[in-house]
């Protein structure tokens, strides 16, 4: 315990040295993350120091072991770590789907070379990657995946279509599903699979969403060559790695629940609405809203740490990050629906320079996103009942 004391003062001693204060405010819009890769352009100055100081000082992802470019910490300094950077309200100094999904993937079923390969670049904020899971008709149904990768003496010679694949025109590499035994069951005969998107035959054409941005694209492979070692996991057996990095990428998703806007709710719209004699909100309805979404939002927080904790003992359920996901992503759009509640006539500002070009109406609208992305809400409820319930019939 007296280590664990000596490394929270020392992380906060250097966290308060080193993180610029600029980096110390909510992020408020997408230039605010930084998600490193060959072509990746800081948004600022702090934001550049920030990454690199955590980089040298190997904290872009902490609890990765050090000789894969981590800080080698345990699960109880990577945890203090995290509550000092939230006191101090440090943003994360990168962001990548590297880090969420699928690093702990190669963790667990990547080779060594593997492992040596890419996950240095991945804490160095070097390579940035995308997720090719879903196809047009290979969505919640994921195993009915029709990409094929046809073997060609030490390669596999991949064709096919992958959709919504969220960054792919700006990702280097992608980690992708692929169906090398079209003859197996469908859960079998699926690899998953390592590539440049930089190889002859990869193709992005963008998607725009109702936010009117454009965060994901159709993805298409035409005659792409990629050598067989860069499968993870057996060849055939890809189904395991996918479902184990869904687990991460549903924790990683249900943490949105967790984020706040910035300021809190009530203060955001007593600006807009007006207080009462007392201090009070001067609408008791929206008061009523917020009070019982801040009591969820809390109780979210407690169920976070209590998965967490139990990850650490060992007792985790691998089907718990589906109900975080699915308690997290709903608590998330309803922040955003009490956000426009509280912004008044204001909020529905689409396009000025005053509401940073509709800021405020664009992530309310992105949120709407949240319980699709990473496994609907109606799937997940599915997984609840089955795995963690085990209700008849489900
Ligand atoms: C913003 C965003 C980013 C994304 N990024 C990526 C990415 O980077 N890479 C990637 O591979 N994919 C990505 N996706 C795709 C995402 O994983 C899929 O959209 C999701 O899995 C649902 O699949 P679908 O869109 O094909 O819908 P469908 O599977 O066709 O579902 C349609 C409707 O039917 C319901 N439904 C389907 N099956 C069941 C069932 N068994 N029980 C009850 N209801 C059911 C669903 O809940 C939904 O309401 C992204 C999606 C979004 C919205």
């Amino acid at each position: 315990m007296a280590d664990l004391e000596t490394f929270r003062r020392e992380a906060r001693a250097w966290l308060e040295a080193n993180c610029p204060p600029e980096m110390r405010t909510p992020m408020t819009s997408e230039e605010d993350t930084f998600w490193g890769g060959r072509h990746a352009k800081f948004s600022s100055e702090p934001q550049r120091i920030w990454f690199e100081r955590m980089r040298d000082k190997g904290w872009t992802v902490p609890h990765w072991p050090k000789e894969y470019g981590g800080g080698g910490l345990d699960g109880e300094e990577a945890k203090i770590l995290r509550q000092e950077m939230a006191e101090l309200g440090a943003r994360p100094p990168l962001t990548s789907f590297g880090i969420s999904m699928l690093g702990p993937a190669l963790l667990k079923y990547g080779t060594e070379a593997q492992k040596r390969e890419h996950l240095p670049k991945i804490t160095a904020g070097l390579i940035r990657w995308c997720q090719g899971y879903s196809e047009p008709n290979a969505g919640s149904d994921l195993a009915s995946l029709q990409t094929r990768a046809e073997s060609d003496g030490d390669d596999f010679i991949i064709n096919g279509q992958k959709i919504w694949t969220s960054y792919a025109n700006y990702a280097d590499w992608i980690f992708c599903l692929v169906r090398t035994d079209p003859a197996a069951k469908k859960h079998d005969g699926i690899s998953f699979i390592l590539f440049d998107m930089a190889s002859k035959g990869v193709s992005t054409k963008p998607i725009l969403l109702i936010s009117g941005r454009s965060p994901f694209c159709e993805t298409f492979f035409d005659n792409v060559r990629v050598p067989k070692a860069h499968v993870v996991g057996q060849i055939n057996r890809g189904w395991d790695v996918a479902k184990y990095l869904l687990q991460h990428e549903r924790a990683m998703i249900s943490g949105m629940g967790e984020r706040g806007v910035g300021r809190p709710l009530g203060q955001i719209a007593a600006d807009a609405i007006g207080s009462d004699g007392q201090g009070r909100l001067d609408d008791a309805l929206l008061r009523g809203q917020i009070a019982t979404f801040e009591v969820d939002e809390a109780a979210l927080a407690a169920a976070a740490e209590r998965m967490t904790d139990l990850a650490k003992a060992g007792q985790g359920h691998p089907a718990f990050s589906s109900a975080m996901k699915y308690y997290g992503t709903e608590l998330n759009k309803r922040r955003y629906e009490l956000l426009m509640s509280a912004g008044g006539i204001d909020a529905l500002e689409w396009e000025s320079t005053r509401s940073r070009e509709g800021a405020r109406p664009r992530a309310w609208l992105r949120t709407k996103a949240n319980s699709i992305e990473g496994g609907t809400s109606e799937v997940m409820l599915g997984i609840v009942a089955k795995r963690i319930l085990d209700l008849p019939g489900a």
